[in-house]
């Protein structure tokens, strides 16, 4: 089955906040061919980019990047929401474009000094959550060389807050909205 991954993204207007149009991608993780099509988009993505770990964000990123990591064999660290790592973590505190203020957290020993990283999400809208994770792999030394993304909701600018923090950092993404 051929399958083009912007046919199961739903789009749900004013979700959670009146005035978000919501990506709901739970019809590609319904549908086997989608998701299977997804996990085979982002493990080209990374493989292309040989990093030595696989940091996920809660929660979608973490149903992209465990397979990839499994058939990649690379690593994989978690970056979570407040309260569900046991310590000791680093914290960092960031926007959302539907939420006024989120706290992400680190293992301290997620990620060593020198590790060039890969960090996995579902959907970039600000950016916030993304530059928010590459502040805390970047606090336990490591490099993060590429934010790989399935959607991009590219009229947020999420992107340049990226790459205005650190241009070296490579911004992939599959279905870009405009
Ligand atoms: P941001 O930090 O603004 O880039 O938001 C990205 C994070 O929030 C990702 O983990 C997404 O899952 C979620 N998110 C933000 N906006 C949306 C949206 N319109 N549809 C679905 N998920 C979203």
């Amino acid at each position: 089955m051929s399958v083009d991954l912007r046919d199961w993204v739903r789009n749900v207007p004013d979700h959670p906040q009146p005035g978000i149009q919501f990506k709901d991608l739970t019809p590609i993780f319904a549908e086997p061919a989608a998701f299977r099509a997804a996990i085979n988009w982002f493990t080209d993505q990374v493989a292309k980019i040989h990093p030595d770990v696989i940091a996920a964000i809660d929660a979608r990123g973490f149903v992209f990047a465990s397979p990839v990591a499994d058939r990649l064999g690379i690593p994989l660290a978690l970056v979570r929401k407040s309260g569900k790592l046991p310590p000791p973590v680093i914290k960092n505190q960031y926007s959302l474009e539907y939420d006024d203020l989120s706290v992400i957290e680190m293992r301290s020993d997620a990620l060593t000094e020198g590790q060039r990283v890969v960090i996995v999400d579902d959907l970039l809208a600000t950016g916030g959550t993304a530059v928010a994770a590459a502040e805390l792999a970047e606090e336990l030394g490591a490099h993060v060389v590429a934010q790989i993304f399935l959607v991009e909701l590219a009229f947020l600018n999420g992107r340049e807050r990226i790459t205005s923090r650190d241009p070296d950092c490579e911004v992939v993404s599959d279905i870009v909205y405009d």
